[in-house]
């Protein structure tokens, strides 16, 4: 599993105030990384400094290597690179749009117009995010009417349709119940033959399960980086 996305030394500020440093942590293609640790140690920060969500409130410094590029740097493409590097919400935030434009959306967005693509790419998107079978027949349906699991994977579905490298997840099943829960979990390893995913959980349990790599976070630094079987095997 070569190495798709590192960061070195990354220093991460709100204002004066350093709310993250991390010197040197690697990300293997199609393995799942759990950033675990507590609120307010960084991992949210780090997450959203991957693909710059924080540009616009915070200072980050250091290089984040993707393929081999600096996407830290200013003359970055940086709606191309989030098209590379994708990002899943918390809360689950579908548009106030139909099942199928949510997906479609960001596709017509890059050009793909033909019906018969978006109707491929759309179901191949929900199909991947093991919501295809319960949307079929209702896919001009408002997307607000999906029950909070369902959003989720619409979420998810709407980020992969644009066929990204990374996927970047942040809490993705904290407003979820159990069972919707242990669905979200099964999607992502099915997703990980795909894709290259780091996530954000502060469920341990849920880190043991679903994880190849886990990166311990405590006071806006990584103190422990290991494999998943290692770090909850040597406490
Ligand atoms: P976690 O995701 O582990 O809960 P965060 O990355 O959200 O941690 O927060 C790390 C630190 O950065 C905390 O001290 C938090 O208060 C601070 N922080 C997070 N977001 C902001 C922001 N937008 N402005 C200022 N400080 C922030
Ligand atoms: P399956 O697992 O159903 O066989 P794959 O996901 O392996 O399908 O992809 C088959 C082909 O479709 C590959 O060439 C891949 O590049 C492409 N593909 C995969 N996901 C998408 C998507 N969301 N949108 C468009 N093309 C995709």
């Amino acid at each position: 599993h070569p190495v798709v996305l590192s960061t070195e030394d990354l220093h991460v500020y709100y204002g004066k105030s350093e709310a993250l440093y991390e010197g040197d942590l690697k990300f293997a293609q199609n393995q799942i990384t759990a950033l675990i640790g507590p609120s307010g140690s960084g991992k949210s920060t780090f997450l959203r400094s991957l693909n710059r969500m924080n540009d616009r409130i915070a200072t980050v410094t250091g290089k984040i290597m993707y393929r081999g590029v600096d996407v830290n740097q200013p003359d970055v493409d940086v709606y191309e690179m989030r098209r590379r590097i994708g990002m899943v919400f918390q809360r689950p935030n579908p548009f106030a749009k139909s099942i199928y434009d949510n997906i479609a959306f960001a596709l017509r967005l890059r050009g793909v117009t033909a019906k018969k693509d978006l109707d491929e790419k759309v179901e191949r998107s929900l199909r991947q995010a093991a919501l295809w079978d319960q949307v079929k027949d209702e896919l001009t349906k408002s997307a607000l009417a999906l029950s909070g699991g369902q959003a989720q994977r619409l979420c998810i579905a709407r980020a992969i349709a644009l066929r990204p490298d990374i996927l970047l997840l942040d809490e993705p099943a904290s407003a979820l119940d159990p069972v919707s829960t242990s669905q979200l979990e099964d999607t992502l390893l099915k997703l990980k033959e795909h894709y290259t995913i780091i996530i954000v959980t502060h469920n341990m349990q849920q880190a043991a399960r679903i994880s190849e790599y886990t990166a311990f976070f405590n006071q806006g630094r990584v103190l422990e980086y290991d494999t998943t079987s290692h770090i909850f095997t040597n406490p």
